[in-house]
């Protein structure tokens, strides 16, 4: 049996769950899915957090990521299919994984549903907030993809390439928004609302 057919057959008895996380660079995505994670036992996967430690690690991959990561372009699509695919054949039985940055292209997107047992992505939330609250975020972060020119790029890249994947998950009837211009505490209960129902409606 081939590892796809294997997946299918093991996702069948023992369902694992997909948590989406969209949204543009700043908006708190990550904070927020840590939190949710630690509290409830969740698996957060940052492609960002996997691409920053092969870079740290001087991997080749690493070092071909870099270049696009420096300029605030997307790392190629098969790159990080393989990446995710990887961490999604790995999930043990039951498990919530929240998937914070990833997808980020419509070509992800589609290999995520390939690759995802049926019915397994339960929800997008989509998180929302003016772009000058997303640039002052980027701004303090101070990480080494946070100058203002590559912050600039970061945000036509995704207006022009992640934000069409709010239509695709609306369109499945998947999204649901979450407005990210409010107090840490305050998205995080709404987070744990959307994600817990989502969760719940199996
Ligand atoms: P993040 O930490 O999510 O802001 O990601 C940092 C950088 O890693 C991005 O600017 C991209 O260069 C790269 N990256 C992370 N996730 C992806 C993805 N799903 N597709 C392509 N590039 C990605």
């Amino acid at each position: 049996m081939g590892a796809q057919a294997q997946l299918i057959r093991y996702s069948q008895v023992h369902p694992v769950m997909i948590v989406i996380l969209l949204g543009p660079p700043g908006v708190g995505k990550g904070t927020q899915a840590q939190m949710a994670a630690d509290k409830k036992g969740w698996l957060h996967l940052s492609t960002g957090d996997m691409l920053r430690a092969q870079v740290d690690a001087d991997t080749e991959l690493g070092d071909k990521a870099q270049l696009y990561m420096n300029r605030g372009d997307l790392v190629p699509d098969e790159i990080m299919v393989a990446m995710v695919a990887e961490e999604i054949q790995k999930l043990r039985s039951d498990q919530v994984l929240l998937l914070d940055g990833f997808p980020r292209t419509a070509a992800q997107a589609e290999a995520l549903g390939e690759r995802a047992p049926g019915g397994a992505i339960r929800i997008a939330l989509y998180f929302s907030a003016p772009k000058s609250v997303l640039t002052a975020r980027l701004l303090g972060r101070g990480r080494k993809d946070d100058s203002k020119e590559v912050i600039e790029h970061r945000l036509d890249v995704y207006d022009e390439t992640t934000q069409p994947l709010v239509s695709y998950y609306r369109d499945q009837g998947l999204l649901r928004e979450v407005d990210a211009d409010r107090t840490i505490e305050a998205i995080q209960t709404d987070v744990l609302q959307q994600v817990g129902g989502a969760l719940a409606s199996a």
